[in-house]
């Protein structure tokens, strides 16, 4: 499996060891890159959009020429696990005029609305497709606030969405590279056969 990073900003080395552990699961050997520039994601299997600051990801994702290429590797139907940052830049609508917006989930978002509550915290969550409960953790996170029709909610803190599905998209207001349990990972890129441990 060829796996491409969003190396903008963000947790690039933490979701690389992630993809490896999920890919070692299924016996699957994977590489994985780092993606500043246009040309790469073409030759990408998968997809890995990490947090970070959605406003400057937004910015450069669309200079170089990246942001056309991700929506193609989506309409393709190939897979992406957008975190955080790269939930608001996936969104249908991030309210904010910096943030030009993907439209390849089709939820809204309210930036940093976790965070005004709470500027970041862990909970134990349950999971759709996850047997026993995730870590996950929050860091000045996006909230949720508008869920399209084919969106799956695969998990909720408070009622709220916090990990979706739509087409092969997976994206999640928290970071799970964060905990050494790459399942969230596995049930993105191997959606028909994750392992359930
Ligand atoms: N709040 C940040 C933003 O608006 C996202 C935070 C994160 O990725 N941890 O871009």
């Amino acid at each position: 499996m060829h796996a491409g990073v969003i190396a903008v900003q963000g947790d690039v080395a933490e979701h690389a060891e992630a993809v490896r552990r999920a890919a070692a699961a299924h016996d699957t050997d994977a590489t994985v890159v780092e993606i500043r520039e246009a040309g790469v994601v073409p030759d990408c299997d998968v997809l890995l959009m990490p947090g970070g600051e959605s406003t400057t990801i937004s910015r450069l994702l669309h200079r170089e020429g990246i942001a056309a290429e991700i929506r193609e590797h989506v309409a393709a139907g190939k897979p992406v696990l957008a975190t955080c940052a790269g939930l608001i830049v996936c969104s249908r609508d991030a309210k904010d005029d910096r943030v030009d917006a993907l439209g390849l989930v089709d939820v809204s978002v309210d930036r940093n609305a976790f965070g005004r509550q709470k500027d970041s915290f862990e909970a134990e969550i349950a999971v759709d497709e996850l047997a026993s409960p995730f870590h996950a953790v929050f860091i000045r996170a996006p909230l949720i606030d508008d869920v399209g029709e084919d969106v799956e909610v695969l998990a909720t803190v408070d009622d709220r969405p916090v990990a979706v599905r739509d087409g092969p998209v997976v994206a999640t207001s928290f970071h799970p590279e964060l905990t050494a349990d790459p399942r969230i990972h596995d049930l993105a890129f191997f959606p028909a056969e994750a392992v359930q441990a």
